[in-house]
């Protein structure tokens, strides 16, 4: 602990560097005047390395600099907002002593010196100042901890919503997504389309090449179609099993098919293939509508499941558009 004196008697300076060594302190410093000790602390320099400081003790009549005023200016410095400045006066005179307060004293210590009170004063004081850095410590401690936790809930959100295998968007949060933007789509009379498709013949694939190469396999489509599916608003996700799906909100019908064009053909041209030979592909559903009271976004994934059926019964590696239901509206982009 550093304890800085700072009186301009040199007999008080003595006494109360005897005290405080007699008791124990160690690194007890003494300035004569305000001007010193600003310069033994560095109060107008900063950067120099003065040493540490955990409280001083401060005559309050001095030559030069009261030291009412060097509390002050010591406090203005931020580096000093915590040490703790104890007056050491003759005068006890209340003014006096408000002022000190006022200054940014924390205490104040009658001369002539009482060696009892003053380690009394001391002791406390120090107590005080190294109970807020242990308190200050737990605060950084607490605040670090609760980063990391809100790192660890920030990490586990992401984890929720995405598909393990894959690392696209999971079945929940797409029924999430679908069920917002059917809200706004309803809000603003806008389309939503959805695509759904599914992996042909992946069975024998995985039957053939085994269940670690059925997974590459879905990997390597997830990723694919996400490149494929480029506006900001779309969203692709993994339905279940060998099963996709895409949200294109704001887009109607003929938009939804082109999209589902693309996918199959991205899809055939990844040059993934069966025991065979013959290339891995795609049937695709989709179907679009502008939704209204009667219809539910159910709905709109019954079409789209529907509609890849069609495609699957039609000898699939094709995209197929719903059939008009009667809550299924053909729609065009706006
Ligand atoms: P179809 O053309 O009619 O779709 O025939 P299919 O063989 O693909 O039949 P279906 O879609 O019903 O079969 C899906 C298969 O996908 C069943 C299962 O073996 C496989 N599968 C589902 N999930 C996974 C998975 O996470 N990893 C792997 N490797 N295979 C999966
Ligand atoms: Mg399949």
């Amino acid at each position: 602990m550093g304890i800085l004196i700072v009186d301009d008697s040199p007999d008080d300076r003595l006494l109360l560097q005897t005290i405080l060594s007699t008791a124990g302190y160690e690194q007890i410093f003494a300035a004569d005047s305000a001007a010193q000790a600003f310069e033994l602390i560095g109060v107008n320099n900063g950067t120099q390395a003065a040493p540490r400081v955990d409280l001083i003790l401060m005559d309050i009549f001095m030559p030069g600099m009261s030291g009412i005023e060097a509390c002050r200016q010591i406090k203005a410095n931020d580096r000093f907002r915590d040490t703790p400045i104890i007056m050491v006066t003759v005068k006890t005179d209340p003014v006096e002593l408000q002022l000190a307060f006022a200054a940014g004293a924390m205490d104040y210590v009658a001369k002539p010196i009482n060696k009892i009170e003053l380690l009394t004063r001391v002791r406390s004081v120090l107590r005080l100042v190294h109970e807020i850095d242990r308190r200050r410590a737990r605060e950084q401690e607490l605040l670090e901890v609760m980063r990391q936790l809100q790192e660890a809930n920030q990490m586990l959100l992401r984890l929720s919503c995405l598909d393990g295998l894959t690392g696209i968007t999971n079945r929940r949060q797409f029924d999430d997504f679908l069920d917002q933007e059917w809200r706004r789509a309803t809000r603003e009379s806008t389309p939503v389309s959805l695509i759904m498709f599914d992996i042909d013949q992946f069975k024998s694939y995985n039957d053939a090449k085994g269940h670690t190469a059925g997974d590459e396999c879905l990997k390597h489509i997830a990723t694919a179609i996400s490149g494929a599916v480029n506006r900001p608003g779309d969203l692709v996700a993994r339905y279940g099993g060998d099963e996709f799906v895409i949200v294109l909100p704001g887009t109607g019908l003929e938009g939804a098919a082109q999209v589902a064009e693309v996918l199959r053909q991205r899809v055939e041209s990844l040059g993934i293939t069966h025991a065979d030979g013959t290339q891995v592909t795609i049937s695709v559903g989709y179907a679009s509508l502008i939704p209204t009271r009667h219809a539910s976004p159910t709905d709109l994934i019954k079409a789209a499941d529907q509609a890849l059926y069609q495609a699957k019964q039609e000898g699939r590696n094709r995209a197929r558009p719903a059939a008009l239901l009667s809550l299924v509206q053909d729609t065009h982009d706006p």
